[in-house]
């Protein structure tokens, strides 16, 4: 065991302020990642104000984590001191499920392992996340990134970057694909550029046209303003795909409008009842299809992190110091970051 310095929110109301914590000593199949950077992500702030009424305080929270590996458990195999690393949402998962022996871990059947907010399957600690100066995780959970990429930019890959590569993997979408992408915040720029860099012919739906400019920097080939009812219907049956980014409650009913027949509406924001509700006649009368998609599983976060070494895809970032982290959180739900902060965990340690 080892004590390392950490931030950590102690109860809804407190912030997140600096806390120490013990890290285990390596067990066979771990590797040892002292933590270089650290994404914030909007469920840091929403496990640290326990706005779903399940944190158990003190809560660390971070799942965006790039470092470097200091040491390894005498079993591990594919990685060795030096090697730079990545940890994204999963510290652990049953292993042994259908979904776990097909690389999805992020289903497993017996519940996975959160890198915050969850149990250590071996010794029943509380997991601890990415704003702390070191991690120690089973090598199955490591990632390796891309030597090419910019580290610190590359570190929102680990959950903003999969949560929407995932479903656009999954559904096979690519070149001759109309695809829309619904917000433009954290996940949404995510979902443009990888969209983009698959070949797919990409709108992005927004509400505000002073998002119109940004949206065509990231590369995307069109934009709807969302609120405009007649530029809405023109784009009646023109979608294969609508990734819908949006964290909110709000009418899906326009979006399942502009599939096509057979076309899918991939929900990876929305978590809880559609408000208002969904009126299934186009989805009857069309074929169309909603349906739901949870961050990825180790394989395919691999395979993502390999792709955007080779397209030099990355976030973009705004460089934060772990002192600031409150004020952060703050402009975050006032959506006041393009797109994603990242801790540079040198401001923990110094
Ligand atoms: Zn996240
Ligand atoms: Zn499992």
């Amino acid at each position: 065991m080892s004590q390392v310095k950490a931030y950590a929110a102690q109860s809804p109301t407190s912030g997140v302020a600096p806390f120490a914590i013990e890290r285990r000593a390596p067990r066979p199949d771990d590797v040892v990642i002292e933590i270089d950077y650290c994404g914030v992500c909007h469920s840091d702030l929403h496990f640290a104000y326990n706005d779903w009424g399940i944190t158990p305080y003190p809560i660390v929270p971070g799942h965006e984590i790039v470092g470097h590996v200091t040491a390894v458990g005498n079993a591990v195999k594919d990685f060795k001191p030096g090697d730079i690393v990545g940890v994204g949402c999963l510290v652990d998962s049953c292993r042994k499920c259908g979904s776990c022996e097909h690389g999805l871990e992020q289903y497993c059947e017996n519940g996975w392992v959160g890198t915050y907010n969850g149990v250590d399957l071996h010794d029943g600690t509380p997991t601890f996340g990415g704003y702390s100066e070191k991690i120690v995780v089973s090598e199955r959970f490591v990632l390796r990134m891309p030597a090419s990429l910019d580290l610190a930019a590359a570190a929102p890959l680990l959950c903003a970057g999969i949560t929407t590569w995932s479903p656009l993997r999954h559904f096979g979408i690519g070149k001759g694909h109309r695809i829309g992408v619904v917000g433009m915040g954290g996940l949404g720029h995510m979902g443009v550029k990888f969209a983009c860099a698959l070949g797919a012919e990409v709108t992005v739906f927004t509400r505000s046209a002073s998002k119109v400019e940004e949206a065509k920097q990231q590369g995307a080939h069109h934009v709807i303003i969302s609120s405009n009812e007649a530029e809405m219907n023109a784009a009646a049956s023109r979608f294969d795909f609508i990734l819908d980014t949006v964290p909110v409650p709000h009418d899906l009913n326009p979006y399942v409008n502009v599939l096509k027949r057979d076309g899918t509406l991939i929900l990876v924001g929305l978590l809880g009842p559609v408000e208002p509700p969904l009126h299934t006649f186009p989805m009857v009368f069309g074929r169309r299809r909603i349906a739901g998609s949870l961050i990825g599983g180790l394989p395919e976060t691999q395979e993502m992190l390999d792709f955007c070494g080779e397209h030099g895809i990355v976030c973009d970032i705004e460089m934060l110091d772990i002192r600031n982290i409150n004020e952060a959180y703050e402009r975050m739900q006032r959506s006041d970051v393009r797109y994603r902060f990242v801790i540079d965990l040198a401001t923990l340690k110094g």
